[in-house]
């Protein structure tokens, strides 16, 4: 069994009805590149552009980040990757950057807002993607974007960069959904965004007010609570309106038992660690969509993750 999953990693994922799911990967680094297509990966579905940005004393120039992009890309031999700005701020420091302490770090200075409050920063990692080769491969992903005005604001900026770098090709830009807000204006945000990925692992500890970081609260932050479930369904519904396609990057990707709820939802691409690829595509291989999304809608009645993963687990047994 082991083996014939190692073997069909490298095909794309089909539902049994016929319909095909992305299985990307979560990345860090060129390195992560090379195994993720090792893996099978169909692509990268987040790269977390902080590798490069910690444990220096100074920020990379736009010159060192386009080398590293680029890199990745290449590693990527052919398939797509999505980069995602910087997330810093918030408990993820970077001395350099100089941002001010604060009371609450995960509702302040985080995602683009550090990127509004240091524009140059902003400026070097936009030009360096835009930099990158071929541009149709390359997908920019807003972390911590709450509303259409966070989006409109990064947009205006990388098509002035652009228009400055004579860049024709614009890569494609997406949002992540991980503040409720973003989920509740998905329509809005879909409107200008090529694409939403949802970060279930900050959308989790947003919606339930409850500390990611905190030991003591991690048992009760489920990304299969049924708040979680409703706005995952506004997030593909708001994007449906305008032909968005909506994937999932946080923890909730890799939970075998919640693919077929993801993709009853109307979720299309799933990104995971590189090693978790081969299973999650035998997973998708054996659900029927039509199936997951006639079954999903009761879930989001539920009034807990307990009661959600219950019934999942009757639902959708797993061999
Ligand atoms: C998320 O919030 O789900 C996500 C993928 O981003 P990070 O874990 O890097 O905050
Ligand atoms: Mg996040």
């Amino acid at each position: 069994m082991l083996e014939q999953v190692k073997r069909k990693a490298a095909e794309p994922a089909q539902t049994l009805d016929g319909h095909a799911i992305e299985v990307a990967a979560n990345i860090a680094n060129e390195r992560d590149a090379r195994e993720a297509v090792r893996c099978g990966a169909d692509s990268v579905g987040l790269l977390r552009s902080e590798f490069l940005f910690i444990d220096r004393e100074s920020a990379p120039t736009r010159a060192e980040q386009q080398v590293a992009y680029q890199a990745v890309l290449d590693a990527m031999a052919g398939r797509s990757a999505i980069m995602r700005t910087l997330d810093v701020g918030g408990d993820k420091d970077v001395p350099y950057l100089t941002l001010p302490p604060e009371d609450n770090p995960a509702l302040g200075l985080r995602g683009v807002r550090s990127g509004f409050a240091r524009p140059a920063l902003l400026d070097d990692q936009l030009a360096a993607l835009l930099a990158t080769r071929p541009a149709s491969k390359l997908r920019i992903l807003l972390p911590m974007v709450a509303d259409v005005a966070d989006l409109l604001r990064v947009k205006t900026r990388l098509t002035e960069l652009a228009a400055e770098m004579g860049v024709d090709e614009l890569p494609q830009l997406g949002v992540m959904i991980e503040v409720p807000s973003a989920a509740m204006l998905a329509d809005q945000l879909a409107e200008h965004a090529d694409f939403l990925s949802i970060g279930t692992n900050d959308l989790t500890q947003y919606t339930l007010a409850r500390d990611r970081c905190n030991p003591e609260l991690a048992a009760g932050l489920d990304h299969m609570h049924p708040a979680l479930l409703r706005l995952i369904a506004q997030t593909t519904a708001g994007a449906a309106k305008h032909g968005r396609w909506v994937g999932v990057c946080g923890a909730m990707a890799s939970d075998l038992e919640a693919a077929p709820v993801l993709i009853g939802l109307g979720v299309t691409e799933l990104s995971v660690s590189p090693g978790l690829v081969p299973e999650l595509k035998a997973r998708v291989r054996a659900l029927d969509l039509a199936m997951c999304r006639r079954e999903v809608q009761p879930l989001l009645q539920l009034a807990s993750a307990a009661e959600v993963r219950a019934r999942a687990r009757e639902i959708w047994p797993q061999a």
